[in-house]
């Protein structure tokens, strides 16, 4: 039995004939940029995150350029974030002249560490003054720490960004007033920035992206750069770019949005049915194999509203002799991947930059010693206990 990683053929299957019917629509239509459709998802992903303002764009990557230039980050300027991430998040500071200023995660939810931030931001007060924007990632599908981050980031003065590209629907539990108020991932800082990439929970059929957000002032900066900085009749009043998103993108992202419940629940049914057979097979107890840990749940138990506390884009496990587990899976037809195997400090494209002596001890252990194993909403039962089987050979 072959178990991929992905398989979107499975999810497209019952929904191929209305995205086709929408689809042939707009292309029927003839208005092909920007457009009703996009409005229509716009509005429908402001609503679903709780913000007044969506901005449709080209890709989760330019989510993060546009939101990072709004904000005004350029040369000189530092971005506290994380190296355990996929390259988007470092890469679109890079571009802007900007440098990362890196703080290590939490070795349990991968996210940034707000101890270890509090210590890099309490550290060398010239280097906080340089840091224009704070941008924590929800890795994974949870949510960073973000009533810790928040309070943090606003003793010193500084706007968060949420790189929500893995984590749209994720929901956090803050503490307001002494009672715990759910909020959506991209939803809690100044912007927040989502991805369509196609293996992203809710995924297009090519490039798109979002940005949300509760600030009018922030949006209207963005909304003009998304169109090379015209803010009408070809005004340019800042050098924006084409950062639009796709119609045909919007369109049957529309037709995907309200199963997207059932899907973070049909991963989190997986999560729930993995557990059980890694500890059944033996595997837990003996410390060989070590699940992703939901850390919100046990809020989520004592709160009505079936919050998403956990969205699983991806079900990330550490193994022992992670090389030779996925050498192993992959020959017995079992989907499985790294995510991330090079932490974004030693990448070749930042040697020369300063970053040989930064120290992120846990980034490097997790970039070292995990995998991420199928969790896609339509596996069945049978194919996961395929994947804990073949783990459990290998270490049998
Ligand atoms: C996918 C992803 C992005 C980039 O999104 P694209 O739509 O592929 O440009 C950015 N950050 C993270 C954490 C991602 O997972």
């Amino acid at each position: 039995m072959q178990v991929p990683l992905l398989d979107l053929k499975a999810q497209l299957a019952p929904l191929r004939e209305e995205i086709l019917r929408e689809v042939t629509e707009v292309i029927d239509s003839t208005t092909y940029i920007m457009g009703p459709k996009v409005a229509e998802l716009e509005q429908n992903i402001a609503t679903y995150c709780r913000v007044p303002y969506a901005l449709g764009v080209s890709s989760g990557t330019d989510a993060l350029l546009v939101a990072l230039m709004a904000m005004g980050v350029g040369p000189g300027d530092l971005v506290l974030t994380t190296s355990y991430t996929f390259f988007a998040t470092v890469g679109s500071i890079l571009r802007l002249g900007a440098r990362p200023l890196f703080v290590d995660i939490d070795p349990v939810t991968y996210n940034i560490d707000p101890d270890k931030m509090a210590a890099a931001l309490a550290e060398d007060p010239a280097r906080t003054a340089r840091i224009k924007v704070i941008l924590p990632v929800h890795l994974y599908g949870q949510c960073a720490d973000m009533g810790r981050i928040l309070p943090l980031a606003e003793r010193y003065g500084i706007p968060v960004l949420e790189d929500a590209a893995q984590a749209i629907g994720a929901d956090y539990p803050m503490v307001e007033n002494g009672k715990t108020v759910w909020r959506k991932a991209g939803a809690m800082g100044a912007a927040g920035c989502f991805s369509f990439f196609p293996s992203k929970n809710l995924g297009g059929i090519g490039d798109g992206g979002m940005i949300v957000s509760r600030e009018e002032a922030l949006c209207e900066k963005m909304r003009i750069i998304r169109v090379h900085g015209d803010a009408g009749r070809y005004e340019h009043h800042v050098i924006g770019g084409n950062f639009r998103l796709d119609p045909l993108q919007a369109t049957v992202l529309n037709v995907k949005l309200p199963h997207l419940p059932a899907w973070h629940q049909g991963r989190r049914a997986n999560a729930a049915v993995y557990q059980r057979l890694f500890g059944e097979a033996g595997l837990l107890a003996s410390g060989k194999v070590r699940l992703p840990e939901a850390v919100y749940r046990e809020a989520a138990a004592e709160t009505s509203g079936n919050p998403e506390y956990h969205i699983y884009n991806q079900f990330v496990i550490r193994v022992d002799d992670r090389d030779g587990v996925i050498r192993f899976l992959q020959q017995e037809g079992v989907g499985a991947a790294i995510y991330y195997p090079v932490p974004l400090h030693r990448q070749q494209c930042m040697a020369g930059l300063g970053y040989e002596d930064v120290c992120l001890p846990e980034t490097e252990k997790a970039a070292a010693e995990t995998l991420a194993l199928p969790i896609y909403p339509e596996l069945t039962e049978e194919m996961l206990a395929r994947v804990v089987d073949r783990i459990a050979a290998y270490f049998g």
